[in-house]
């Protein structure tokens, strides 16, 4: 489909910021077109992020449930074993399920879809943009805007010193479309995408080292959930080496020989792999979009300068999602998508509120945050109270599991000392994802610690663990 006409906006770039974007917009009346060049929408998240991630991570969990927690729960099942290409399929049936769901919405809002790569034409300001789109299918459009949403994204960032061949050096996008489950893995990088990744093959038989130059997992989440998580993911037998730097890799035989050595320097060692997975982090996308011709500001990591309304340094141009500055998360675009396409439309200028914005790590069990960490609220000074209580008081919890895994985990609830006002929280356990919008909604509307505590839970649910640790920040818990 090519644009009929001058568009109110073109959005180069149809991820969970692009699209969410370009559908508000359409919705508030305006004439919009997306531009995307991968062939269909959805973006990292839906094509090779967050969707398949999840998809495997979900099939994974149950294959090891039915291994080894379901003889406990009296389920005798014999033979579980492994159809990989299945599960491959159902992971594909999910993305390509949900892609074509994507065109559907753009169908029903009026969305125009240019499949392409565009570019923006240097010269234009506020009133007269242009986009240049070289088509998928051959063949190149031009089309005049008022505004154009730049959402381009992020790709894997790799590590120098490593080719990546996505067969045996790996990012993401081969880490969730292997062929066979390696024998041993070794993941660089103790982020979230290495620790989800790693956990699926570890699930699914590999044997999985993580490599971290850090002293610890999951930098800049509160550390005393990321040290429980860490001693969870210990006894499901995954394997670290901390303060440990990769130097060097041989992949002239037929698996991997990494070089590592303490990140401070010291005597370097060598491991083997099957596969490496290299999970260091994601570098935002801008080549060949023309930025630098159209007056568009970059910081010095490459990512787009925009002011707090998603405006950019040239005029009638935005940027929104992984390729401007904050946490490179599906829901942050999308809530920067939307709320940028109302100010467009010429609605009130709202903004996102970073510190409510969630994030989660899709494990079993999961790790879920929101607000402020313990060691930021020392650092910045400011007086709290902490309420902790574990899954292991929790009935719900206790039913469910026999693993021990729940065991370790727990609901954080950090709430200011004078006015009880929460100002965090942070969970490691059964459902966290989930269990963390109780906060995420809480820490929105300025509610007290006493206010999650003094609401009704349902019993039992794990929830009442989020109630229980609200009560243990400005009282004390009944259940612990
Ligand atoms: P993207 O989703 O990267 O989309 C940008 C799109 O722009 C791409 O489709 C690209 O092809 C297109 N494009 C680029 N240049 C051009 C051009 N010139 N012309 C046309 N099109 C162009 N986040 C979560 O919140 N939860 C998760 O569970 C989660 N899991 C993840 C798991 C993995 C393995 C990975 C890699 C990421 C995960 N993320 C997750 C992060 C999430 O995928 C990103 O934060 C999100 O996709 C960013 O959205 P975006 O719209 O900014 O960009």
């Amino acid at each position: 489909t090519t644009s009929s006409g001058p568009q109110d906006l073109v959005v180069i770039g149809g991820g969970p910021g692009g699209y969410a974007h370009a559908i508000k917009a359409a919705q508030l009346g305006l004439k919009v077109t997306c531009v995307e060049k991968r062939g269909t929408l959805g973006g990292t998240c839906l094509n090779v992020g967050c969707i398949p991630s999840k998809a495997l991570l979900h099939s994974s969990h149950l294959y090891e449930d039915a291994r080894t927690n379901f003889a406990a729960h009296g389920v005798v099942v014999k033979d579980v074993g492994i159809d990989l290409p299945a599960m491959m399929k159902h992971k594909n049936g999910a993305v390509s399920g949900l892609t074509k769901g994507i065109e559907g919405l753009f169908k029903k809002n009026k969305v125009t879809y240019v499949k392409g790569t565009g570019s923006l034409v240097a010269g234009g300001s506020g009133e007269g943009r242009q986009v240049k789109v070289s088509l998928v299918d051959g063949g190149e459009t031009t089309i005049d805007t008022k505004s154009v949403t730049l959402a381009t994204g992020s790709v894997p960032s790799g590590l120098p010193g490593l080719t990546v061949d996505e067969k045996k050096v790996i990012t993401s996008d081969g880490g969730i479309a292997l062929s066979e489950v390696p024998k041993k893995m070794v993941v660089i990088g103790g982020g979230v995408i290495g620790l989800e990744l790693g956990s699926v093959w570890r699930r699914l038989g590999s044997q999985v080292t993580v490599v971290e130059y850090l002293d610890r997992i999951l930098t800049g989440m509160d550390s005393e959930t990321a040290a429980a998580f860490h001693k969870i993911l210990k006894r499901q037998k995954m394997g670290f080496k901390l303060s440990t730097k990769v130097t060097g890799a041989d992949t002239s035989g037929d698996g991997v020989v990494l070089t590592v050595e303490p990140s401070a320097g010291g005597e370097a060692e060598t491991i083997e792999a099957d596969v490496v997975l290299v999970a260091t982090g994601r570098r935002p996308f801008t080549s060949g979009l023309g930025l630098e011709e159209a007056g568009v500001e970059l910081d010095k990591v490459g990512r787009v300068v925009t002011d707090e309304h998603f405006r950019t340094s040239a005029e009638g141009v935005y940027a929104i999602g992984d390729i401007i500055a904050g946490p490179m998360l599906a829901h942050k675009a999308e809530d920067e998508g939307l709320v940028s396409a109302e100010m467009i439309a010429g609605g009130a200028a709202a903004h996102v509120d970073y510190n409510c914005v969630p994030s989660v790590v899709y494990t079993h069990p999961e790790v879920a945050s929101v607000g402020k960490t313990e060691e930021q609220l020392v650092e910045a000074g400011v007086e709290f109270r902490k309420g902790v209580f574990p899954f292991m008081a929790n009935s719900r919890a206790r039913t469910n599991d026999v693993k021990g895994d729940v065991a370790s985990g727990m609901v954080k609830v950090l709430a200011d000392a004078k006015t009880d006002q929460l100002l965090g929280m942070h969970i490691v356990g059964p459902n966290a994802g989930e269990l963390i919008a109780e906060g995420v909604f809480a820490l929105e509307y300025g509610a007290s610690a006493e206010d999650i505590g003094r609401t009704s839970h349902a019993h039992p649910t794990l929830s009442e663990a989020v109630k229980e640790a609200s009560m243990a920040a400005y009282g004390k818990p009944i259940h612990f």
